[in-house]
């Protein structure tokens, strides 16, 4: 079997400050020390460039640990006259080597369709981006029987708007609606189950070795049940919510993945 270095990326949403920064940086120079598990922050945008200062200025320290910031969104378009929008090329210069795109919130409430996340896919790539494709069913899906279905039709776009290569360098992550911020995570058969199917239709509908990309599991992950959802054989780490905005439980699920 291919061996994936585990990913736990922190998706701040609109929250968090830069002294939760501070906290973090400490507690990885002094508490994780350790580069097996790739650790990616993803706060709001106006911080990142004081973050990516915080990582540069404490480069030494942090010399030991895989880390890298990421954004939780970019515009489908390169630049122009839209007001409000963020260029991939912007977070790039920012010092982002990820970018967050098709969070479930931003499919429910700000209009990112699977071909609008598509395209922003596009965009994250030619700039040179990891991106980190969030996908996942909603309660009454999963109820009806269409999680595979919806799932399948989010990495389809991604590969008709980019190419069957499209996920050579790109993260998954596997996001049940039902379980974002709910305190109702998925069991961990069930997400092993969800990531099986992905790992299997990806080798179906791409031109990537399956085996080598990283899918993640989010959803009210914490440190009291991340060890058994990280020890299942297709999950490769975490995408979290609210634990990434304390510093304790962070670090704890960041040691376990
Ligand atoms: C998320 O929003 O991506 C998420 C997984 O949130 P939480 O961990 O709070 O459920």
């Amino acid at each position: 079997m291919t061996s994936r270095r585990p990913v736990v990326a922190g998706n701040w949403k609109m929250n968090g400050h830069l002294e939760l920064a501070d906290q973090l940086v400490e507690k990885f120079a002094t508490e994780l020390n350790s580069d097996a598990v790739e650790v990616v922050l993803c706060p709001p945008a106006v911080f990142l460039s004081d973050l990516s200062k915080k990582l540069e200025q404490n480069r030494e320290r942090l010399s030991a640990v895989e880390l890298g910031i990421g954004g939780q969104n970019a515009s489908a378009l390169e630049k122009g006259a839209h007001t409000g929008e963020i260029a991939a090329s912007m977070l790039k210069a920012a010092g982002c080597e990820y970018v967050i795109l098709g969070h479930s919130e931003r499919r429910a409430m700000y209009g990112d369709t699977p071909e609008l996340v598509a395209e922003k896919f596009a965009q994250a790539k030619a700039n040179g981006l990891t991106p980190i494709l969030c996908t996942g069913e909603s309660e009454d899906e999963r109820e009806a029987g269409k999680t595979f279905e919806v799932i399948a039709q989010d990495l389809e776009k991604v590969i008709e708007c980019n190419g069957k290569q499209a996920f050579d360098n790109a993260i998954i992550a596997y996001e049940p609606l039902w379980a974002i911020g709910t305190g109702k995570s998925a069991t961990p058969e069930q997400a092993q189950e969800v990531h099986a199917f992905i790992r299997g239709h990806l080798a179906k509908i791409g031109d990537v070795d399956a085996d080598t990309v990283r899918i993640l599991y989010g959803g009210s992950v914490t440190p009291d049940n991340a060890d058994e959802l990280f020890a299942q054989a297709d999950v490769d780490g975490g995408l979290i919510g609210g634990a990434s905005l304390v510093a304790d439980k962070f670090i704890k699920l960041c040691q376990l993945a």
